[in-house]
């Protein structure tokens, strides 16, 4: 079966091309697709031998409501959708002011081996496809009927592991036949892999990224995040020194306060040290408590805040969302897959 929701529209007029229909057609299905049709039937604009066709020829999979969760503090959502394979990924939908935003998955589980986050015990399963990772925005828009204006590439896997697909993706819903949802409303999330950085550089787009620090010294974050034994810190800023110069645009540094692991005064100081020279800006996360993991939360983020902002380190707290609905990184997958354990 062809995937024809992950192809653009240049792809698509070929495809129709190729099967005797004019060029509009493209379009057409193009529109409907991106708009979050569920069947080819649905495309009364089309000639019902067409929509045969098409449904013989190609699979659209639409993901299915699996879980929803709405917090009941900040109408945080958060979906977990199943696939057209029976995995399970989350999508969650946070209401900010300047819009709302959705956080999505990547990949079906991970393989980085962060020692805090619940995505990646477990491994990682596959790779999402460019249609899956559209369709937690489209679906999640359609089920809650609020417009997205924002995309986080932060939820389940890493996004530059699966980097021919987050192209696609990207291209996708920044079309103006689609979603249209420009690239400076859309964040990525990268655990830090050095050579994906370098070659998203080449690409110039004006996407924020958002770099996984959590620690400053190579002790530290190779201890929490496996991916640094091959690379460094001092690797690490290098290539986001790299990466500014050639994009022009500012990184963000994740920084999730873990108790006794990463928030000491001198791992502040250090942390300002590799900063001083390069524009960036420094998210203070206070750690999500993951039921499977021995890390506690920190009890000194203001402190930790204060000391790289006495050293001109722009450093601000993320505001917690959906505290009550597991609304952080791979949650409630695990839940579910917790849960069939049990039944079975
Ligand atoms: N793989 C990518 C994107 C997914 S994780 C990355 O590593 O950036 C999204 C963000 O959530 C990352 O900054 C990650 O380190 C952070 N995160 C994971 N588990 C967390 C937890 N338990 N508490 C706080 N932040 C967490």
């Amino acid at each position: 079966m062809t995937d024809i929701k992950s192809m653009d529209l240049a792809e698509m007029t070929v495809f129709f091309q190729q099967l005797g229909e004019p060029a509009f057609r493209a379009k057409q299905v193009f529109q409907w697709l991106h708009r979050g049709a569920r069947s080819f039937g649905e495309m009364t604009n089309l000639s019902k031998a067409l929509r045969e066709k098409l449904t013989q020829t190609c699979s659209l999979c639409p993901p299915q409501v699996e879980r929803k969760q709405v917090s009941t503090l900040d109408g945080t959502i958060k979906y977990l959708w199943r696939l057209g394979d029976g995995n399970c990924i989350e999508t969650v939908l946070m209401r900010y002011h300047h819009g709302n935003t959705v956080c999505i998955s990547s990949q079906v589980g991970c393989r980085m081996g962060c020692a805090f986050c619940a995505s990646t015990l477990g491994g990682k399963v596959r790779d999402l496809t460019p249609a899956e990772m559209m369709d937690q925005v489209l679906f999640s828009q359609l089920d809650s009927s609020l417009p997205i204006s924002n995309i986080v590439l932060m939820g389940i896997g890493e996004p530059l592991d699966n980097f021919d697909t987050v192209l696609r993706f990207l291209r996708l819903v920044n079309s103006p036949d689609g979603l249209n949802i420009g690239m400076r409303h859309i964040s990525l999330s990268t655990c830090g892999l050095t050579e994906k950085i370098d070659k998203l550089a080449e690409y110039q787009l004006q996407l924020t990224l958002s770099v996984s620090l959590h620690a400053p010294d190579d002790e530290t974050r190779s201890r929490i995040m496996p991916v640094n034994r091959s690379v460094g810190v001092e690797n690490l800023f290098a290539c986001c020194r790299r990466y500014f110069e050639k994009t022009g645009r500012r990184i963000s540094y994740e920084y999730a306060m873990i108790d006794g692991v990463n928030d000491t005064d001198w791992q502040a100081d250090l942390l300002a040290s590799h900063l001083k020279g390069t524009p960036g800006h420094v998210n203070l996360i206070p750690l999500n408590d993951v039921a499977e993991s021995p890390l506690k939360p920190s009890r000194r983020v203001a402190a930790f805040q204060k000391r790289l902002e006495q050293q001109g380190i722009t450093a601000t707290v993320r505001r917690k969302l959906g505290g009550d609905i597991d609304a952080s990184c791979g949650q409630l997958r695990r839940k579910r897959m917790r849960e069939e354990q049990a039944n079975m």
